[in-house]
């Protein structure tokens, strides 16, 4: 993709017509109030589109559309190679629009789309094509009853899932909730985040293109406290499946008790430790990769690692590797190649970031960044920040940021160590660099965390699950277990003559 220039990728983006209305029942349709909201472009503060407000009248028109396809089995009863099929070519109509699916996020959020392009389209392609494949493939159980007894334990979908779903990553947060929801045979009610609702709405008109059949896959794009409640309060979805804040993920949770006791599956927040033992033979890699770690997509990762603990005896010199990848990776246009990180998705989230980072001057020992940038005199952008001798309870090192802000933590033990990255109301993910391979198996042991990478960051596939622990939330995305959200156990049990 690296020969792609800047105006190649602008002569791209000047040719896309925005989908901008809510996609109900198969058809692209404006709110029923008529009302707009603005689809804004962070680099620069353009309007990209109007986009049709929903509220609680469009979640209830598209979720009776989706029951009304659960009911008569257009897809719930569908044979599983069928819908292996469609989704199989909604995955090749993904590869085939990849540049304009990269594009949207890119635009709608500020990510650099060279990452859009080769990270995030073509993984929605690949996680749809993986469960497709699944489809097929999983089998159900005949328990273990004895002559005269038959007990078939089966998996069924659960009807109407209700998604909702942050800006970070908007098309990979779409695709993981929903590729999993709809292989297993379920529709879908799709509430995309405001600040980045484009590319679900072209995911929706794929899916129709690619056979989905009306009513099952549904998108309303509008704001959380209206379409996103409404959702959350519905007596007729059957799951809610949330990936955002810890404090939302909280809400939705009241929500489910407040109504119809939906399940709720929320992925949320964290504060990922990363730990640099001495030992570790290569210290650039781990630098590269500590960098790559938080400062990725502009640090606004729910995985990020955004904790750096490292033994003493390194720390000085691992500080002054963290502030060269610092200065090799700052904020430019997101759409050109050369940059090296894109903009932060809005204003709010710009000043939420500088906040913490003004909080920071105060008490720590600010070495990289700590002002924030604009390009060509726009737009929302704050350069790798790096804080070194943070205090374990600063709230540099305790609260989500999510933004590109590193805190250094030095320490002088492995128990130290973990008890420091332990120590917080999160357990998504965790680090460990060494080359000591009992203490690689013995500090993955103790870390609580929903993934421990053991000499990389953030490792994560389609076959393997993704998800929390603590106030991280619980259930997880991807690998077969991801089924487990969008399925209920059924017995039926049969008595013959023996
Ligand atoms: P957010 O919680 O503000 O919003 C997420 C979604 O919830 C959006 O669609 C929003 O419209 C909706 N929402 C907001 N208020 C609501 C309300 N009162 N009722 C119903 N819905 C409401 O989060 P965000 O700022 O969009 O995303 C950043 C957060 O997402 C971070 O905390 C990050 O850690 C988390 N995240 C978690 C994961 C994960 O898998 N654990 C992945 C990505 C992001
Ligand atoms: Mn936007």
């Amino acid at each position: 993709m690296l020969d792609h220039t800047l105006e190649d990728w602008r002569n791209r983006a000047a040719q896309i017509s925005f989908r901008n209305k809510a996609f109900i029942d198969g058809k692209f349709v404006d709110a029923v109030s008529g009302k707009t909201f603005d689809s804004i472009n962070p680099a620069n503060g353009q309007v990209l589109a109007q986009v049709a407000e929903c509220d609680a009248a469009d979640v209830d028109l598209a979720v009776a559309a989706g029951r009304r396809a659960f009911e008569d089995g257009r897809w719930s009863r569908m044979a599983p190679g069928d819908r292996k099929a469609i989704l199989l070519k909604l995955a090749d109509l993904i590869r085939a629009n990849l540049y304009e699916m990269a594009l949207l996020d890119s635009l709608d959020m500020g990510k650099l789309v060279t990452d859009a392009v080769t990270v995030d389209a073509p993984g929605s392609a690949h996680f749809f094509q993986w469960h497709a494949e699944a489809i097929d493939k999983i089998y159900d159980e005949v328990a273990p009853t004895g002559p005269g007894d038959l007990a078939l334990v089966s998996r069924v979908p659960l009807g109407v899932i209700g998604a909702v779903t942050p800006w970070n990553f908007p098309l990979d947060m779409a695709t993981w909730k929903s590729a999993a929801a709809l292989a297993a045979g379920n529709s879908v009610v799709l509430k995309p985040a405001e600040q980045s609702p484009l590319s679900a709405l072209r995911l929706a008109e794929l899916a129709a293109e690619a056979g989905v059949p009306d009513g099952v896959f549904n998108v309303v794009p509008g704001f959380g406290q209206t379409a996103g409640q409404a959702l959350g309060l519905h007596m007729d979805v059957d799951c809610l499946a949330f990936t955002g804040s810890t404090m939302i993920g909280k809400k939705f949770m009241e929500y489910s008790g407040q109504s119809n006791l939906k399940q709720v599956w929320p992925e949320t927040g964290g504060k990922s430790p990363n730990l640099i033992f001495a030992d570790c033979e290569n210290l650039d890699a781990a630098a590269d990769m500590a960098a790559f770690g938080i400062f990725f997509n502009q640090g606004e990762v729910c995985s990020a690692n955004s904790r750096l603990y490292v033994e003493r005896s390194i720390k000085d010199a691992f500080v002054e590797k963290m502030i060269a990848r610092a200065e090799g990776m700052q904020p430019g246009d997101p759409l050109d190649p050369a940059s090296k990180m894109g903009a932060i998705v809005d204003e709010k989230q710009t000043e939420g970031i500088m906040r913490f980072v003004e909080g920071g001057k105060k008490t720590a020992n600010l070495v990289a960044g700590g002002e924030r940038a604009y390009v060509d005199g726009k737009g929302c952008f704050v350069p790798p920040t790096i804080f070194a001798d943070v205090a374990h309870d600063d709230p540099l090192a305790r609260d989500e940021i999510f933004g590109p802000v590193l805190s250094i933590i030095p320490f002088d033990s492995e128990d130290e160590a973990v008890t420091m990255a332990n120590d917080s109301v999160y357990g998504l993910a965790a680090s460990v660099w060494t080359d000591n391979l009992s203490r690689a198996l013995r500090v993955s042991d103790k870390l609580f965390a929903g993934t421990v990478s053991v000499n990389t960051v953030d490792a994560l596939s389609a076959q393997t699950p993704f998800g929390g622990m603590k106030q991280s939330g619980f259930g997880r995305d991807l690998s077969l277990h991801s089924f487990d959200k969008y399925t209920a156990l059924k017995t039926t049990w049969i008595k013959y003559q023996s």
